[in-house]
């Protein structure tokens, strides 16, 4: 079979490719539509170090075609998505029902392809681009027959980073303020969750002027563009401290939450600037590697603000994913509006060309 192939310095398609069978617990997914996200590009970048050749492609959809011993809750010809948490489901994280933080989900090297007979590396627990996987049966989650694939498959990764963010790592109030800091595929859904939770005042904020239209397609109330130098007191021009002040004592004024998707020192401490007394940054986006910034006790203790870390929408897949498929299914999340172009695997090269332009909220892949 096809696929999308790490080869060390780059991404290839590439034919010859095989996956073993299901071993316990384990469930081949036959894939029919993946979503091109940022976390691809970096690896076919040789940035994360994964090993080569390694399948790519972590944000999928697909039909279920075989399940090892012991997996109940799919049958073959079920309509699934794919999560990328290989989650154990029995340790300390997974009982709290937060498997974003079970150990088990990072890294999940393994050789379950084979690349003309040789050994070929797995990426992200995932490897939704080619034509069948193996994932761990709790990676595979159940969703209704009329989802649409294409759109199904953006839920593995980019939706539930940005919804999640708001969703289950935030406390957002009827009525509460927010700045979305960025608004690509990650940061539109973190707008329109902010919509659910009837958030009053969604300011979107990016450097690309022609993503306003999208951003206020989502929910955002206002559009900010993110080179702007003034960008802290155009924010607080929008939400100030009072009638007549933009910023009270220890900066209050601003908004309750800022959701930094970019990850930048720079973004993040502007987004410190642009918060009120008792909002929080919660950052999702990530510079890697060992990139540091500063920040002023002062904002912090006399006015308990905060500053913390989001990791994957810190969901949980078989509640969450399928809250957002409800949503939905009932006309209050937009999912099909998400994908703005469809390509062939072959086509790979023009979704990350298209998706660096700044010109669609996310490229996918039709496989099956
Ligand atoms: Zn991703
Ligand atoms: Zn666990």
């Amino acid at each position: 079979m096809k696929g999308i192939v790490f080869t060390g310095d780059k991404a290839e398609v590439l034919d010859g490719l095989e996956v073993r069978e299901p071993g316990a617990g384990e469930v081949i997914v036959k894939v029919m539509a993946a979503g091109v996200c940022h976390s691809d590009v970096t690896a076919a970048a040789g940035a994360f170090g994964w090993p080569s050749p390694a399948v790519l492609g972590h944000e999928g959809a697909g039909i279920v075609e075989k399940v090892g011993t012991g997996v109940t809750h799919v049958v073959e010809g079920d309509h699934v998505i794919i999560s990328t948490l290989a989650a154990c489901g029995v340790c300390k994280a997974c009982a709290q029902g937060k498997p974003t933080r079970c150990r088990q989900t990072l890294g999940n090297m393994a050789q379950p392809f084979t690349l003309n007979g040789e050994a070929c590396w797995n990426f992200a627990a995932a490897s939704v681009f080619t034509e069948r996987t193996v994932v761990r049966g709790f990676q595979a989650v159940k969703i209704p027959k009329d989802v649409p694939f294409t759109s199904a498959c953006l839920v593995g990764c980019g939706v539930m980073t940005g919804a999640g963010a708001v969703l289950y790592r935030s406390d957002v109030k009827i009525g509460q303020t927010a700045v979305v800091y960025g608004c690509g595929g990650v940061g539109l859904n973190a707008i329109q969750a902010l919509r659910v939770k009837r958030a009053s005042r969604i300011i979107a904020i990016d450097t690309e002027p022609e993503k306003e239209a999208l951003a206020r397609q989502f929910g955002a109330t206002d559009f900010l563009n993110g080179r702007d130098e003034d960008i802290v007191e155009q924010v607080r021009r929008l939400v100030p401290y009072s009638e007549t002040e933009l910023s009270g004592p220890f900066n209050a004024g601003g908004v309750d939450w800022v959701y930094d998707v970019v990850g930048h020192p720079a973004v993040t401490s502007n987004a410190l600037e642009m918060l009120d007394w008792g909002g929080t940054v919660v950052i999702i986006g990530t510079p890697g590697g060992d990139a540091t910034f500063t920040l002023p006790y002062q904002r912090f203790t006399q006015n308990e603000r905060a500053v913390i870390g989001c990791r994957a929408g810190s969901y949980s897949p078989h509640s969450d994913m399928l809250q957002i498929i409800d949503l939905y299914r009932r006309g209050e999340f937009m999912l099909d509006e998400l994908v703005t172009a469809t390509y062939p695997l072959e086509g790979f090269h023009d979704a990350v060309h298209d998706m660096h332009s700044g010109a669609v909220a996310r490229g996918v892949l039709t496989i099956g």
